[in-house]
């Protein structure tokens, strides 16, 4: 049986506020999740290293772009670790403190962290070692990945800066005068990049991680560990920014 023509004059406005209804939610949708496999980062580290301190960013605004990633803050004040959509401070004495939303971030890599690959680490195994494990399953040199070390800890050092008081002055002495932690048998997770060697000036060649324990109380930006059990999850961030990104 052949439709009444009158049937499609009714149902085409309907047809079309339904089809701009879904056009509206992916809209929304694409704007509001972050990009994936992309990297997103604020300001650059010459920026910062010639006097650029003070972030123009939220953490707000910083977490529409990832729920994972490493930073600073103003004044260059303590270390930063975005993870599960949670920013926190590593501050220069050692305590973790949640930021507030309002609060400025200078510098930060961030990224929304879907793991590629799961490595599982069975035996004992340093930094060095790590790497090895992690250079073997991230081979793209030019390429920039997301690592996320999980598990227990026999030990870890970490260091933190403090925030400089001269807003406008070189800070090439960032290096010194940072306090260092170490910690033994410790559960947590270690969150960073691990970032081609030409980007020096823009970001960090090579490894960049920081560390934040499973009870939210230690961490800082990591100098050398030995873990114990645990996994490691590696993101390739292989696609282009979106436009406006
Ligand atoms: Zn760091």
């Amino acid at each position: 049986m052949l439709a009444n023509p009158d049937d499609f004059e009714e149902s085409e406005p309907m047809k079309r506020t339904l089809l701009l209804a879904i056009g509206l939610c992916l809209l929304v949708s694409s704007c509001a999740i972050p990009a994936r496999d992309t990297v997103f980062q604020t300001s650059i580290m010459n920026a910062s290293a010639t006097g650029g301190h003070n972030g123009e960013m939220t953490c707000h605004e910083l977490r529409r772009h990832g729920n994972f990633g490493i930073g600073t803050f103003d004044h260059l004040g303590g270390e930063m670790v975005l993870l599960k959509g949670k920013v926190y401070q590593i501050e220069a004495d050692g305590r973790i403190r949640r930021m507030n939303p309002s609060d400025k971030v200078p510098l930060a890599t961030v990224c929304q962290f879907k793991a590629d690959r799961t490595v599982v680490i069975r035996r004992r195994s340093d930094y060095e070692e790590v790497k090895i494990l992690v250079n073997e399953n991230a081979p793209h040199k030019n390429l920039f990945y997301a690592i996320k070390i999980t598990g227990q800890f026999k030990s870890i050092h970490t260091r933190s800066g403090p925030a400089r008081e001269e807003t406008n002055s070189p800070s090439s002495k960032a290096g010194s005068n940072q306090p260092e932690f170490r910690m033994n048998r410790v559960s947590g997770t270690i969150v960073g990049f691990l970032l081609p060697s030409d980007v020096k000036g823009a970001n960090e060649p090579e490894y960049h991680l920081h560390f934040l324990s499973s009870d939210r109380t230690q961490g800082g930006h990591v100098l050398s560990f030995e873990i114990t059990d645990g996994k490691c999850e590696i993101d390739a961030l292989d696609r282009e920014s979106p436009e406006g990104e």
